[in-house]
């Protein structure tokens, strides 16, 4: 069986497991286990209790040690529904940005986790001390809680899955949004498999590179360190299947080996064409960083309703693109007249 194959297997068992364990605990009362979402996790770190959220997390912060985001391409069932409807819409209605955005639109996810960070744990523990003892207690939080809505889940569903991928390619979400992506960006430099470079056939043909989702500079990174080492690299193995020379597999050994200087070549042009920068990527990030810290630290978010929340992530990173592609071509209109 392919790669892909059993990947789109252990989405969709993990998919199967959690409708499971939500029937299991609201039909039939078999309430031993709790959430294991990412909000249960704080909320037991911040109260003293050890909860199924917290035991999660932790095993997936000790997988990034191991295989770096493997959990982002593997398990992450949002990840999987992301994929899904790219697969369905195709690549033929996508808005063309140009690629070194990415570079700077990546710093946004350290900014969400931060500000989770803050809210969910540190000001609660300032405010009633760090918990003196952690007692286990693995149903603590239901697998169903929190302040979602029918609508919420759906906004949720069309903005974060086709309208940021018709605007900013795939995986859009798990690039420039997720905070739990940039956890485990946190732990991904210290780990110990990955894509590795494991002969010198490489033939420079970038085919590679063309088919990361994530946006990898797969052919640099082996140029540099004849593995990939970018952050943003969630083990998928579409480029390991994509190689016409199998040139680079998934190992945790690493192997004595480089570019050719041909391939080395190719691969130096192609990260020069990505390193490009712009006025446009700086103020996008600026913005859209100063407008949401506004909004955090002056209250607004905490006190607005979930659907508002949703819109204000995706919405406010759409509306300051489209301000500053305007401003900047109405700029260039204005020149070329002059
Ligand atoms: S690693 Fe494979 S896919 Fe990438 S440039 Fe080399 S030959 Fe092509
Ligand atoms: S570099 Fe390869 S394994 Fe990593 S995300 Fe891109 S295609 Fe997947």
């Amino acid at each position: 069986m392919k790669t892909q194959s059993y990947r789109n297997l252990s989405r969709v068992f993990l998919m199967l497991m959690m409708t499971v364990h939500v029937v299991t605990w609201y039909t039939f009362g078999v309430q031993a286990v709790g959430s294991i979402g990412i909000e249960a996790f704080f909320s037991g770190l911040s109260r003293g209790v050890i909860n199924a959220g917290v035991i999660f997390w932790i095993l997936v912060v000790l997988s990034a040690i191991l295989l770096g985001r493997a959990f982002c391409g593997w398990f992450c069932w949002f990840g999987g529904y992301l994929e899904l409807i790219e697969w369905g819409i195709g690549d033929k209605w996508k808005i063309k940005i140009p690629r070194r955005i990415f570079l700077y639109l990546g710093t946004l996810p350290f900014v969400a986790l931060g500000l989770k960070i803050y809210s969910s744990l540190l000001v609660i523990w300032i405010e009633k001390g760090f918990p003196s003892i952690f007692t286990l207690r693995l149903a603590d939080v239901e697998p169903w809680g929190g302040q979602q809505t029918g609508i919420s889940i759906l906004m949720t569903a069309v903005l974060y899955g086709p309208v940021l991928f018709f605007v900013f390619g795939r995986r859009a979400w798990c690039r420039y949004l997720c905070p739990i992506g940039a956890l485990l960006k946190v732990f991904s430099p210290a780990k110990i498999g990955g894509v590795r470079l494991i002969n010198d056939e490489c033939i420079g043909c970038g085919k590679c590179n063309r088919t990361c989702d994530m946006q990898v500079d797969v052919m640099g990174d082996l140029n540099g360190h004849s593995e990939v080492n970018g952050l943003d690299c969630i083990v998928c193995l579409k480029c390991t299947d994509a190689c016409p020379t199998n040139s680079i597999v998934l190992s945790l050994h690493r192997y004595d080996t480089a570019l050719t200087s041909s391939a080395a070549g190719r691969a130096e042009l192609s990260t020069l064409k990505r390193r490009k920068i712009s006025a446009l990527d700086i103020s996008i990030t600026v913005i859209w960083v100063g407008v949401s810290l506004y909004f955090f630290f002056s209250g607004a978010r905490a006190t607005a309703p979930q659907e508002i929340k949703v819109i204000m992530s995706v919405g406010l990173l759409l509306i300051v693109y489209g301000l500053v592609w305007t401003i900047r071509k109405t700029w260039a209109k204005f020149r070329q007249r002059r």
